[in-house]
């Protein structure tokens, strides 16, 4: 079931590039494994995945200590405490969801020296919702924090990351996912090396990739509803 939902999650990346002119190797898939159990990452595993996202650090680690002989490139996609930035410094690869210079420059600190350096992608909360975590969608305060962020070892700015509030019609999804592009052209305009805009989901993959993804984060679809 995982590997025949992978192959359609695939194919479905690839006729969105296809449609809109892009290459499907610009578009990471960053599997969403949380809530399910260690056994469906070793079969998407096995079905040649490589990228898997956690939100929870308590659950990623349970399930990191079942997998190590898996060569997998962990995500964290889930919203940071200042008390679990040390696990995350040292068992991922990639934390999409930084929001603050203070949780930057912990995961700066923690990170270990033998590790790469720990991709990063700030939050923006592209909504302005109360109830999400993120900066807001302004280019100012985002240039400010990016300049502080790139000067501090051992993490490397990637992009940018949102999760949008649901939306009803795909013309007002295009719109969120623009608004992430334009601050994104920002950034690069500033002078920052970045190549990651990490947006969509099961529900927005396609509009997603329409207007520039590089990495989708797809849960649902592939492993099926969370319980
Ligand atoms: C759970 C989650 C996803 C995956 O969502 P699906 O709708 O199941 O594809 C993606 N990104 C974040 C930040 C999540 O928390």
């Amino acid at each position: 079931m995982i590997a025949k939902n992978l192959q359609s999650v695939r194919q479905q990346i690839q006729h969105a590039c296809h449609k809109h002119h892009r290459h499907s190797e610009e578009v990471t898939l960053v599997a969403v494994s949380k809530y399910h159990a260690a056994d469906k990452i070793r079969q998407a595993y096995a079905a040649k995945q490589r990228h898997f996202a956690e939100n929870y650090v308590k659950e990623a680690l349970e399930k990191q200590a079942l997998l190590t002989e898996l060569t997998i490139i962990w995500h964290f996609i889930g919203h940071i405490q200042s008390n679990k930035t040390r696990k995350i410094a040292e068992q991922f690869d990639w934390a999409h969801t930084v929001d603050s210079l203070k949780i930057a420059q912990r995961l700066s600190d923690q990170r270990p020296k033998h590790l790469d350096d720990l991709n990063i992608c700030l939050q923006i909360n592209i909504d302005a919702e109360d109830s999400k975590a993120g900066i807001l969608p302004d280019t100012k305060a985002l240039i400010a924090l990016a300049t502080s962020i790139c000067t501090l070892p051992r993490i490397k700015l990637r992009g940018l990351m949102c999760i949008p509030a649901p939306k009803s019609d795909s013309k007002s999804e295009y719109q969120t996912f623009r608004r992430m592009v334009a601050l994104n052209t920002d950034l690069i305009n500033a002078g920052f090396n970045v190549d990651t805009l990490s947006m969509g989901m099961s529900a927005d993959i396609d509009t997603a990739i329409a207007c520039g993804s590089t990495m989708v984060r797809v849960g649902t679809a592939i492993f099926g509803t969370r319980h």
